[in-house]
């Protein structure tokens, strides 16, 4: 008897999405063609970039946060899906339109294309369980979809991945007497360009990725920075218009800002460089057993999947990861669990798991927004996944190039890019002039 194919549904059509339609799609005897659902009218997501900012004249909010001079904060050599090389005439750290570029590639030599659902909106993933003949529970989901006409449309899958983004809905922590401030308040969300800032004192708030970047990008156009944080003193070189100082308290009533050491100062422009929210607004997070915070998605098994709904897939939580080998070890082992080839533990189980690797972070001395961060986990996980899963796990040579990088940039924030790497094997790299 033939069996039943699967059906997938994908939510986004950004780097994640397309690396679930093309895992999909090379399955054909377990799943039948997926079909991808995207907002906008292209692929790429994050990468896709957007000159305007806020809402798009239909009203739809601008998703990318991505600006205008961004290089990637990782070399091709390791960003790159793996077997999928970016164009090696390239130098490591591209300028986004290659990586824009790259994902078409992808989409076109997996003729990703065809199943893709543009200008078609997820407004609703819900769960249907129903019991079979022999007493077990299914689950299926209906994905109700709105395209461009507002015409709605609801169709049945067995399963879902979630690939709709994380660094789209701007996290502003509360700032007591912001509606004070008499200047620009923005976050990196909307940032695009540092002209406009030249001749202007800026205070970034938060000294992660973007602060540190958009900073050094304001002190080059002749902004004057203060960088905001609440991490211990950076004592890498920043340019000499960049300011240090601890974090943001208050704003006084006549709009000037209070920091935590009692010091106050006065700036044109509040920049929040404080991250991004979580957002699914398809899904009722109660009634597929989720919590859904700001900084957090739990509980999730393997970072994945909600253990009361396995086929409810999110790809690409976790933070401080090498994010498209990540994204591709995930979907390679969803996709063996849906198709039989791995058992999950019972529920019960999973959601032990969760509980226990969570705790032990807090134990560690974790701070609960940082639960989701992987850093130097990320590897033994992606290993885990490949030898549950059984595909080739990531040649050694992606860590140690990341760790190199990630060395490199906390002592040259500002020129680290300068730098060009080659692959010599899958143990070893070199530095190339
Ligand atoms: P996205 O790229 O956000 O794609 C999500 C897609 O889902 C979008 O196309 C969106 O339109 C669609 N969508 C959302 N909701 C719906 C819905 N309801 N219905 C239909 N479609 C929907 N990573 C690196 O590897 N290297 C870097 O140098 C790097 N730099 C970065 C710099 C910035 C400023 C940012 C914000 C991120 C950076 N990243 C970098 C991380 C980057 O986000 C990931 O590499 C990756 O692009 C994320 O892909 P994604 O598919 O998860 O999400």
């Amino acid at each position: 008897m033939r069996m039943m194919l699967r059906r997938v549904a994908v939510v986004g059509a950004g780097a994640a999405g397309l690396c679930a339609a093309r895992h999909v799609l090379s399955r054909p005897n377990s799943f039948a063609h997926p079909v991808v659902f995207e907002l906008s009218d292209n692929i790429g997501g994050t990468w896709c970039y957007e000159e305007c900012v806020g809402a798009h004249d239909n009203g739809r909010p601008v998703h990318s946060s991505m600006y205008r001079d961004l290089r990637t904060n990782l070399p091709k050599e390791v960003m790159m899906f793996p077997e999928f090389p970016f164009d090696p005439q390239l130098s490591s750290f591209l300028p986004h339109q290659e990586v824009q570029k790259y994902l078409e590639r992808y989409c076109q030599s997996h003729n990703i294309r065809p199943h893709i659902r543009f200008n078609t909106v997820v407004d609703n993933v819900k769960p249907v369980v129903v019991t079979t003949e022999d007493g077990a529970e299914e689950t299926t989901w209906e994905v109700t979809s709105s395209d461009a006409s507002g015409r709605q449309q609801t169709a049945t899958f067995d399963s879902v991945f979630v690939c709709s983004g994380h660094y789209s809905d701007p996290h502003i922590p509360k700032v007591p007497g912001i509606q004070n401030f008499k200047g620009k308040v923005l976050h990196s969300h909307s940032y695009r360009f540092a002209e406009m800032f030249s001749g202007q004192s800026v205070v970034v708030l938060g000294a992660k990725a973007s602060g540190l970047d958009i900073s050094i990008e304001l002190a080059k156009a002749g902004a004057k920075v203060t960088l905001s944080h609440g991490r211990p003193q950076l004592t890498f070189p920043l340019p000499s218009e960049i300011r240090q100082s601890c974090p943001v308290a208050a704003i006084e009533d006549d709009g000037s800002i209070r920091f935590q050491d009692g010091s106050l100062g006065r700036a044109d422009v509040l920049m929040f460089c404080t991250g991004y929210n979580f957002k699914y607004p398809f899904l009722d997070a109660e009634q597929v057993g989720l919590e859904i915070q700001h900084h957090m998605v739990s509980p999730l098994y393997r970072f994945l999947m909600p253990p009361a709904f396995p086929s409810l897939v999110f790809i690409g939580i976790c933070k401080m990861i090498c994010p498209f080998p990540n994204f591709d070890c995930q979907v390679q082992f969803a996709l063996a669990v849906l198709d039989g080839s791995v058992t999950l533990p019972s529920r019960a189980e999973m959601e032990d798991e969760v509980r226990r690797e969570l705790q032990e972070k807090v134990e560690r001395g974790v701070e609960q927004r940082h639960l989701l961060v992987m850093d130097k986990d990320q590897w033994e996980y992606l290993r885990a996944l490949a030898h549950t899963a059984g595909f080739p796990p990531l040649p050694p040579v992606v860590r140690d190039l990341y760790v190199e990088v990630w060395r490199q940039r906390q002592v040259h924030p500002e020129n680290y890019r300068r730098l060009n790497y080659r692959l010599v094997s899958d143990t070893e790299w070199e530095l190339i002039e």
